[in-house]
């Protein structure tokens, strides 16, 4: 990781740089951090004589080397003071960043949508969510239709707020993407998807595109889960949050193996902002209050949550899993509060 004296090199710094990587077989990356730009050096950074040739040019500062699976994710990168921002709010800076909405969007009745997205917008909610396309277990349910996103876009339009959409494949990428939608999800099914990963990365490195990356469900050490966001931002976009959702196999009565407390150990580990997804976590509109605030509890960043304004009439996980946007409210209030208190890796 290699950080200029100035904001960022110029063309001509750069091209120096690169010359000397180019001489040991390493390329140069330009990342965007929150204060200035920072240059993480490919391929094998090991050489010392490189990284004195380097260091000791008059327009660099520094030069560090990071061993590690996921060196730009690290905890001692110079990315660690890297800032998500989404619409207007910096995700976990002073309260929690919450994204609501249902889990599936019904093509059919674009007003339970709107009616949702204005009522979380009321409640709190600084982002919506909503299927479009939907990877599901069973082949024969619903599969999604590009129609809904011409609903969350309007959505968009009329509440101002960022909107998050799952894709799946390169095709359904191109069209989120000419779109401009806000937060690109990939889900737990493709959480080590790393063509689609490192595609996204590719895509999104010079759009405003932010990335929710769901941990895979059977279970990714805080490691496997690290190095697969790590492929997003080795291509240029660092602005990446991680989203545990719980794992298999699932804990009796819940949908899966609630995995909030992983946060302390990828905080330990990473810089990238933590947003929990409790709704698939456990799987039920009960317990997903008490999930949300013990996600918190453990240090998270934010939360993804479904949210129906009439849950029984929605589609996908909606009548077993989404909460009202009145219980958004009062679970928002106290993930505010809890936020103060939350644990925190020193
Ligand atoms: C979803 O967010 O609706 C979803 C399908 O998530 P996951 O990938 O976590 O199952
Ligand atoms: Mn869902």
């Amino acid at each position: 990781m290699i950080f200029p004296k100035g904001k960022k090199l110029s063309q001509d710094e750069l091209m120096e740089v690169e010359r000397v990587a180019a001489d040991f077989d390493c390329s140069i990356l330009e990342i965007h951090g929150r204060n200035r730009c920072l240059y993480a050096i490919l391929g094998d950074e090991t050489h010392a004589v490189m990284f004195k040739r380097i260091a000791g040019l008059s327009f660099i500062r520094k030069v560090e080397m990071i061993e590690s699976s996921y060196k730009l994710m690290d905890r001692r990168s110079g990315l660690a003071d890297h800032v998500v921002r989404m619409g207007d709010a910096e995700v976990g800076i002073d309260m929690p960043f919450i994204i609501g909405g249902p889990c599936t969007i019904d093509p059919a009745n674009p007003s339970l949508y709107l009616e949702t997205a204005h009522a979380l917008k009321e409640a709190g909610v600084q982002a919506l969510r909503g299927g479009v396309w939907k990877p599901r277990t069973n082949p024969y349910s619903y599969q999604g239709d590009d129609n809904a996103l011409g609903i969350i876009l309007q959505a968009r339009e009329e509440t101002g707020l960022p909107i998050d959409v799952e894709v799946m494949d390169a095709g359904q990428l191109k069209i989120a993407l000419k779109a401009k939608v806000d937060i690109l999800q990939v889900g737990t099914r493709n959480a080590l998807n790393y063509s689609l990963l490192k595609q996204i990365g590719i895509e999104t490195a010079k759009t405003n595109s932010a990335v929710l990356l769901k941990r895979g469900r059977h279970m990714a050490t805080p490691d496997e889960f690290i190095a697969a966001a790590e492929y997003i931002v080795a291509e240029g976009n660092p602005d990446v949050m991680l989203c545990p959702r719980g794992t298999t196999p699932a804990l009796d009565g819940y949908r899966n193996h609630p995995d909030e407390s992983v946060t302390p150990l990828l905080k330990s580990r990473t810089w990238a902002p933590i947003v929990v997804d409790p709704s698939h976590s456990v799987g039920h509109s009960d317990y997903v209050f008490a999930c949300s605030l013990a996600a918190i509890a453990y240090g998270a960043d934010g939360l993804c949550i479904e949210s129906h304004i009439d849950p029984q009439r929605g589609i996908g996980d909606d009548p077993k899993q989404a909460i009202t946007p009145d219980k958004m409210k009062e679970l928002i209030e106290a993930c505010r509060n809890a936020f103060t208190t939350r644990y925190r890796v020193e």
